[in-house]
């Protein structure tokens, strides 16, 4: 389903300017279906070409596209005239990166979406909306038929808000919905993240914070490591989603001197039956697919969970860009002395975990006949 450039469909950034706003910028310049036409952001950078609203702050190694080095950066809190700009554009949807409160950013993005501009978005603003789907594409597709549920609900036409969950998640959520899918579900999990600092966003932690150090707190972070899976493992229930009662999940999250990729140790007591051996599950991992892998999206990672056998992978440096820096890479599978196995696992935070997300579910809501 690849389309040429003249093909491709418009879209727009609300928070364009910031770490994963980069990111979308730059995962986008060569996407077989998408091209940025509108970026939005804070005041601070709004009236600016991109280019001048990123001057000296561009954090990639990979540039921006020609064309989007001259969009004129709005504000996305102007909402009229960034329509209006977005409109002009021809844009279909909008990626949102926004960093701001919850309550600004819930009001927003509810703003566009009623305006008639499905919201994609990597904020934990509307996490929590009962309406609003977390998505991770492999894991949970079907909760997108909530979709015409939330328009109807809200009176909206065209738009609607579909979200991607915390990128600490990432790297244990396809691990252990794999285990689901082959019968043997979680029944408690006690996670260790190492978390690095792109995750804070730019200019993030000071480095005299950072460097020759690990910092045991982030906040809201234990908390959503804790809640978010139940929601991506539970179901719809008439027009809201019902969370799942399992896995009980306890987090202990650090921000560590790493760049890019967050990685958890994990131990996990399974809920009833247990796989035969490690060997087994292994298999379930390296057999693991879900409909980004059968519809072949042009992000999707052709193997979602790489199993490393090193001792000692795997590391942030070495295997955060796997396939796209779209696949989660797992070593270290062995018994658990407490609960039943343990594993680590790595997954990287501003692709995986963020833009690269959002395109995978973007991508999904267009097969999905949303966008
Ligand atoms: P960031 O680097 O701080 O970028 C924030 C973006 O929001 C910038 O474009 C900024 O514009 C804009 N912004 C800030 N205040 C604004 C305001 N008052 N009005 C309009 N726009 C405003 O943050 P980030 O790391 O990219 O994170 C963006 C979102 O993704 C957050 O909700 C974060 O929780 C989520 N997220 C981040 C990661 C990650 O690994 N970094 C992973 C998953 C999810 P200016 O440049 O003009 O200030």
């Amino acid at each position: 389903m690849s389309q040429n450039s003249s093909d491709k469909i418009p879209v727009g950034i609300l928070g364009a300017t910031g770490m994963v706003g980069q990111q979308y910028i730059s995962l986008l310049n060569d996407h077989p279906w998408f091209e940025v036409r509108f970026a939005a952001a804070s005041p601070r950078s709004a009236g600016k070409k991109y280019k001048d609203a990123v001057a000296g702050r561009w954090q990639l190694t990979k540039t921006y596209a020609p064309h989007v080095a001259d969009i004129m950066v709005e504000d996305a809190n102007d909402v009229n005239r960034a329509i209006d700009a977005f409109k002009k554009g021809g844009c279909s949807f909008v990626f949102s990166a926004l960093e701001m409160s919850k309550d600004e950013t819930k009001a927003l993005e509810e703003q566009y979406a009623a305006a008639g501009i499905p919201v994609i978005s990597n904020a934990s603003a509307h996490r929590w909306t009962d309406d609003v789907p977390v998505l991770i594409a492999e894991v949970n597709p079907e909760h997108t038929d909530i979709i015409p549920l939330q328009k109807k609900e809200r009176g909206w036409d065209r738009g609607f808000i579909a979200v991607k969950p915390n990128c600490s998640i990432q790297s244990y959520m396809k691990p252990i919905h794999a285990l689901v899918k082959a019968g043997y579900p979680a029944q408690r999990l006690i996670v260790h993240t190492m978390q690095a600092v792109s995750g804070a966003g730019y200019p993030g932690v000071p480095s005299l914070d950072m460097i020759d150090n690990i910092v045991p707190y982030i906040g809201g972070e234990e908390e959503k490591s804790e809640k978010e899976p139940l929601k991506i493992f539970g179901s719809i229930n008439g027009n809201v989603f019902k969370n799942a009662e399992l896995p009980i999940i306890s987090a202990h999250c650090n921000r560590v001197p790493v760049i890019d990729g967050h990685t958890a140790c994990v131990s996990l007591e399974f809920a009833g039956k247990k796989p035969s051996s490690m060997e087994e599950i292994k298999k379930i991992w390296a057999d693991y697919k879900g409909l980004p892998q059968e519809a072949d999206f042009p992000f999707a990672p052709k193997q979602p969970i790489i199993y490393r056998e090193e001792d000692n992978r795997p590391q942030p440096r070495k295997d955060r860009d796997a396939d796209k820096a779209m696949a989660v890479v797992i070593g270290r599978l062995r018994q658990c002395n407490v609960f039943d196995i343990r594993f680590v696992a790595l997954s990287h935070n501003t692709v995986r975990g963020a833009a690269g997300g959002g395109i995978l579910n973007a991508e999904l809501l267009k097969h999905k006949g949303y966008l």
